[in-house]
């Protein structure tokens, strides 16, 4: 299979062969020729999996005839759920339209009106957009969707866990019916495919295996951890390892991954944050920076990474596990992307074991334990499916992440949020006492627990 059998335009073909493309990824082999069809489609497709270029390339291929309808509305419209995917499918729209002279721009939250509104004062053919700031542009009325030919829902399973659920319905119901919809996701659940019922037109489904076929050159392990002090023991010997040339850490929280990308920085390891409450702006110059290897380890929040596409990151590292499985899969789809292998590492500590098996679950496999001479966990999974093994003699059922009783905060405020290197493995026996103020980031972790601070 080549592009060449695609019928796509010289200009769009040669866009193709400058990026170094050969043969088409399987969900572009089939969902190519189904949106050149002009048929709806819902396809199961990560990213990594080169989803972006299999309704990017037709849709550029559609604009090449002009548009039979006046007005200055886009002609395609692509939705994503968070700004980092629609910078990405953005960037693949200009790249591979780069020889077809066309007019496209982006409708984002959290940046200034005033440059969306002289885009959008000019007839556009490709927006993409959050669906947030796109229904608040159609109140206004500064956007009109009557010219729209194609509607492009990404992550739309991950729309609808964000709750953009009622502005992707008003947003659809200003489209014209006329219109081709092909939907994106993850993962096929019951309610995206109630969506898609309202949404798309006898639409052709495409179901990649979603859960662990894109990740076949990931290794995947996770390290049982006692303590959010017994955490940091571990990743610091897993950013010191020279293998790790770039990291993408995930932490629970926000405020989480400010702090870890502190303490990082003031180690010598060149880190930074990337979370939600960043703006456009700092969260783009952060993604450039690691990018250009400025920044050697990203501390990220679930949000701001949803897809996150930057080449060579050898290492994705689950400081705290998510709380939905699909995102497990996304967050260690940022390594082991366009055919390189990565390594996925999870931290799990005894209360965060129902996401591990939800994890597990979800995958189909039983994630690998392994540990680190020095740095073995005091405490034992009890896994239900017999991971973790019998509990050793003395050691604490659920471990000590956050035990109140075993508490010190003695060297809380000693500012060396670090063990020290030299003594890590002596002191494994004695890590209860370390330096951590266990508690207190336990509360933080309970009060977010509901998912408000991702
Ligand atoms: P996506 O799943 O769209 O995020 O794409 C993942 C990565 O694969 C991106 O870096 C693309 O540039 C790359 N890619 C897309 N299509 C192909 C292809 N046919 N051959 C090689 N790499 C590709």
């Amino acid at each position: 299979m080549t592009f060449e059998k695609f019928n796509l335009s010289p200009a769009i073909l040669k866009a193709v062969v400058a990026c170094g493309y050969t043969t088409p990824t399987p969900i572009q082999a089939e969902s190519i020729p189904v949106v050149m069809a002009g048929k709806d489609l819902i396809a199961t497709a990560q990213t990594g999996t080169g989803k972006t270029a299999a309704f990017v390339l037709p849709a550029l291929q559609r604009l090449i005839a002009p548009s039979t309808v006046p007005g200055k509305g886009p002609r395609i419209l692509v939705l994503t759920p968070t700004r980092e995917l629609a910078g990405q499918v953005m960037d693949a729209a200009r790249t591979y339209g780069r020889g077809t002279n066309l007019r496209c721009g982006s409708i984002l939250g959290g940046m200034p009106y005033r440059e969306q509104l002289r885009l959008l004062s000019a007839p556009v053919d490709i927006i993409v957009a959050t669906p947030g700031r796109l229904l608040d542009h159609l109140e206004r009325g500064s956007i009109r969707l009557d010219r729209l030919e194609m509607l492009i829902l990404d992550e739309a399973d991950r729309m609808l866990d964000m709750g953009f659920s009622e502005d992707m319905e008003k947003i659809v119901s200003a489209a014209p019916t006329n219109r081709q919809t092909l939907m994106f996701t993850a993962t096929m659940g019951n309610t995206v495919l109630k969506l898609a019922e309202k949404m798309l037109r006898d639409p052709q489904r495409i179901e990649l295996a979603v859960r662990t076929s894109s990740h076949d050159l990931i290794e995947q392990r996770l390290h049982v951890a006692d303590s959010l002090h017994h955490k940091k023991e571990l990743l610091h010997h897993l950013v010191s390892d020279g293998k790790l040339t770039k990291a993408i850490i995930f932490s629970a929280t926000k405020r989480d991954a400010d702090e870890l990308a502190r303490e990082l920085s003031r180690n010598g390891y060149p880190a930074a944050p990337l979370h939600g409450d960043m703006n456009q702006i700092a969260r783009n110059k952060t993604i450039e920076r690691m990018r250009k290897g400025a920044i050697r380890l990203l501390v990220a929040t679930d949000v701001a990474a949803r897809g996150l596409d930057v080449n060579g990151i050898s290492h994705v590292i689950n400081f705290d596990l998510p709380r939905f499985a699909e995102d497990y899969v996304h967050r260690i789809g940022r390594t082991g992307r366009a055919g390189a292998t990565g390594i996925a590492i999870s931290f799990v500590s005894s209360s965060e074991l129902n996401y591990l098996e939800r994890i597990e679950r979800f995958i189909g496999r039983k994630l690998p334990e392994q540990n680190i001479e020095g740095l073995a966990p005091l405490s034992v999974l009890r896994r239900v499916s017999g991971g973790g093994g019998a509990r050793r003699g003395g050691a604490p059922t659920g471990g000590r992440y956050g035990k109140a009783g075993s508490k010190s905060t003695s060297a809380a405020g000693s500012g060396k949020p670090w063990v020290n290197k030299s003594k890590a493995p002596a002191a494994r026996s004695s890590r209860p006492n370390a330096s951590q103020p266990v508690v207190e980031y336990r509360s933080r972790r309970a009060e977010v627990q509901g998912g408000i601070d991702r």
